[in-house]
């Protein structure tokens, strides 16, 4: 799942409108946080493999510290630790950071073939999970616009603009993550390599966060101000 994962961000905004956004996209794609680098470091493997499904073109024999169910409780808990402990977040928004990176697993668990180890996770007869949505390209791409336009009606619901733009601006990037989807889901393979894939993933996500930190600091939560003055 790509763009999917961020429905989980935007729920758990509207649900706690203090949190961060920023930090809500960095927690969605957490196990991937991990995952790119051991990619890199040649911990975990990623192969580029030309329509390997009707959505991608990769497959992803070796995960089990990131993308292993042991894995995403585990990191879910360690996030919740960082956000108590160094970030000093309250206990509410620590649990929902905790609960977004941990429903990265199961939204990767809709698209994923099986390749999400739960048992024998470092061994190669590893018994793994995946719904295999990535095998229609349809199907895939309308559960992960559905998923993400619904968070984003509730996240709209329960923020309000502080200034006119912040109107439009989450929408419009919500327009742009789903064209991005798009291309990823029907375009060719444009990347050469595993460490330039990997490359592009984490600048792509990263900049998702900035981008989603900065756009949300034009709503705030609580009740709606007259705009109109
Ligand atoms: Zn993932």
């Amino acid at each position: 799942m790509f763009v999917g994962h961020y429905a989980a961000s935007f729920v758990a905004k509207g649900l706690e409108p203090r949190a961060s956004l920023a930090l809500l996209f960095v927690a969605a794609q957490f196990l991937d946080f991990v995952f790119f680098p051991l990619v890199l470091l040649g911990g975990e493997q990623l192969l580029l493999l030309p329509n390997a499904t009707q959505a991608t073109h990769f497959e992803l024999p070796f995960m089990p510290y990131s993308h292993s169910i042991w894995a995403a409780i585990l990191w879910s808990v360690i996030a919740l630790m960082i956000c108590r402990s160094l970030l000093n977040l309250s206990r509410t928004i620590s649990l929902l950071v905790c609960f977004v990176v941990g429903s990265h697993w199961w939204l990767d668990l809709l698209v994923h073939t099986p390749d999400l180890a739960v048992w024998s996770i470092f061994s190669s007869d590893a018994s793994k999970w995946g719904f295999s949505l990535w095998n229609n390209v349809y199907l895939s791409f309308a559960t992960e616009a559905c998923i993400l336009l619904f968070s984003v009606a509730f996240y709209l619901k329960k923020t309000h603009p502080k200034v006119k733009a912040g109107r439009y601006l989450i929408p419009a990037f919500t327009v742009l993550l789903l064209l991005i989807q798009l291309l990823s889901n029907f375009g060719d393979l444009h990347v050469h390599s595993e460490a330039a894939f990997a490359w592009q993933a984490m600048i792509a996500f990263t900049a998702f966060a900035v981008i989603a930190g900065i756009l949300d600091h034009q709503r705030s939560g609580g009740p709606a101000k007259n705009m109109n003055t």
